[in-house]
């Protein structure tokens, strides 16, 4: 079979990541959550007690971090220093950090290149911000999920509330209209949409019926894999 990508990308709470790896495990490609290295580097940055927001003090940490990213069948576990921050990066905090960290030309350049590496020798679904205009411009199939900001928010809570915690609405919607303001209006790369990406508004759209529709443009772009 034909190596090929599946390059994802949208706002935060659109659902790529959910999608992606359902796709994953039905096509049987690697899944790349590129948001999962952001999160780290934010991470690494809080554990040496620098900020996320200080560029300079971010930077040197650059050649210190150890990331190990290691596909697994529909989903993915990253390690710092070999230990396993997976689960440990998906907080509110954590998110806002890796979008400051993300406006950083340095962390872009080294989390790209890692991403392109992933994505040379197997076939890859990868959700990001950045994938289908910048990270993998020649990716067969684009994808742009999108979904009203209400909807966005109620999928984090819901998230947030499987996980144990008691999410407030409000805020959490205000963290994801701050954190895609920030996404969208960075210089280093912005979250856009490809000109040649599918626009999809997942807004009154299941799982199923997305993954589905994702499936059929694959099929449509590189024939049945
Ligand atoms: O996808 P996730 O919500 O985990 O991403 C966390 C943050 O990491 C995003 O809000 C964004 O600022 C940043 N990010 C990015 N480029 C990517 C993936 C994530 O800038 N390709």
């Amino acid at each position: 079979m034909k190596k090929f990508a599946i390059a994802v990308d949208g706002p935060a709470g659109s659902g790529k990541s959910t999608v992606a790896k359902a796709v994953a495990k039905k096509l049987g490609i690697i899944y790349v959550d590129t948001g999962a290295m952001y999160r780290a580097v934010a991470y690494f940055c809080i554990q040496k007690g620098v900020s996320t927001l200080d560029e300079k003090g971010v930077l040197p940490l650059l050649t210190e971090i150890r990331l190990e990213i290691q596909p697994q069948r529909g989903g993915q576990r990253i390690f710092l220093d070999g230990e396993d921050i997976t689960d440990s990066i998906r907080t509110q905090e954590i998110g806002q950090g890796a979008s400051h960290v993300g406006t950083i030309q340095s962390v872009r350049q080294k989390l790209g290149d890692m991403q392109r590496e992933m994505a040379k020798n197997y076939s890859v679904i990868m959700d990001g911000r950045d994938i289908g205009t910048y990270v993998l411009p020649e990716a067969e199939v684009k994808i742009y999920m999108d979904a009203g900001a209400d909807e966005r928010a109620r999928r984090r809570m819901g998230e947030l509330k499987a996980k144990g915690e008691k999410p407030v609405f409000e805020m959490v919607r205000e963290e994801i209209i701050k954190r895609d303001e920030n996404d969208m209006n960075r210089k280093c790369r912005p979250l856009r949409k490809a000109e040649d990406a599918v626009y999809l508004d997942t807004t009154a759209m299941s799982i199923d019926e997305v993954v589905e529709e994702i499936l059929e443009i694959t099929k449509i772009r590189i024939g049945e894999v």
